[in-house]
């Protein structure tokens, strides 16, 4: 069993924590540490011999193309996490639209390769923003990974299906959503897909978790993080406490926890996970 183990790859200052504790704070205001800190996550990936999907940012792939192609050149799988980090909740269809082809052009360009997979900024595809699945078939993604089914305060539905499934079809061409993984365990959903969740949790309860979904579900888990995870050097600002613990908790242990994870369960890349191929061949 593969499953997915996927990298969000933004600053530090794009987190949707750090943005809401900082406000009125322009993002000019705070340096670039993305390369330095993919750095870590790519040797993280080499040391434990592990293919990932990384979805890709716009902003950073424009910003730093050669960071890209680096990705590619290890052998990662390049996806799409949007243009401007904008939450897909804030924005209007057209913008929507317009936001995921701009980062998917900018992305196929740089790497010569289809990008299949998007992921929206703070898993903003909700029951509300139905609509993006459309628009995400009919830009030429393959599928989509934005839901969490848990209860949460700013994202997740605990009632959504917990592993891939077709979530909108065009004749031939489908949309599949690959939710951010879960665990069953006395009629809830444990969080075992990785963020915030991996760094206050101890390590095993997501591979435990992860464990009993192969051997149980019999299906691939979806787990997720961030270079910037992996940064405690990074700016500290000002903003409310609440803010702070969240943005920064755990963050020392992120590394360690996440080299003995790779070592103790099986990963993949989406595209593997989910049989897709790219069909058109290299452009
Ligand atoms: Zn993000």
């Amino acid at each position: 069993m593969i499953n997915v183990l996927s990298v969000d790859v933004e600053e530090y200052y794009h987190a949707t924590v750090f943005q809401e504790g900082t406000r009125g704070q322009a993002r000019g205001a705070f340096g670039s540490r993305v390369e330095e800190s993919m750095d870590r996550v790519l040797g993280l990936l080499a040391d434990a011999d592990v293919r990932a999907t990384c979805f890709v940012l716009g902003e950073v792939a424009a910003a730093h193309p050669a960071l890209v192609r680096k990705i590619v050149g290890e052998g990662h799988e390049v996806a799409c996490h949007g243009q401007r980090h904008e939450l897909v909740s804030r924005q209007s269809p057209a913008q929507f639209r317009a936001d995921v082809r701009q980062a998917k052009e900018l992305l196929e360009d740089i790497t010569g390769a289809l990008v299949m997979g998007y992921r929206a900024p703070g898993f903003s595809i909700g029951p509300e923003q139905g609509w993006a699945y459309e628009i995400l078939l009919q830009e030429g993604f393959r599928y989509d990974s934005s839901l969490y089914p848990i209860f949460h305060d700013r994202y997740g539905d605990p009632n959504a299906p917990r592993f891939p499934h077709e979530v909108w079809r065009d004749g031939p061409e489908a949309l599949i959503e690959f939710p951010i993984g879960t665990a069953r365990v006395l009629g809830l959903n444990l969080p075992i897909g990785g963020g915030g969740y991996f760094r206050l949790l101890p390590l095993a309860v997501s591979r435990f978790g992860i464990r009993r979904v192969n051997a149980k579900d019999r299906r691939p888990v979806m787990f997720y993080f961030h270079p910037w995870e992996l940064d405690p050097e990074q700016p500290r600002p000002r903003m409310p406490w609440r803010h702070r613990y969240r943005h920064y908790v755990g963050m020392r242990r992120e590394e360690a926890k996440l080299s003995r994870l790779l070592r103790d369960v099986r990963f993949g890349t989406a595209q593997d996970a989910l049989g897709l191929r790219d069909r058109a061949g290299s452009r």
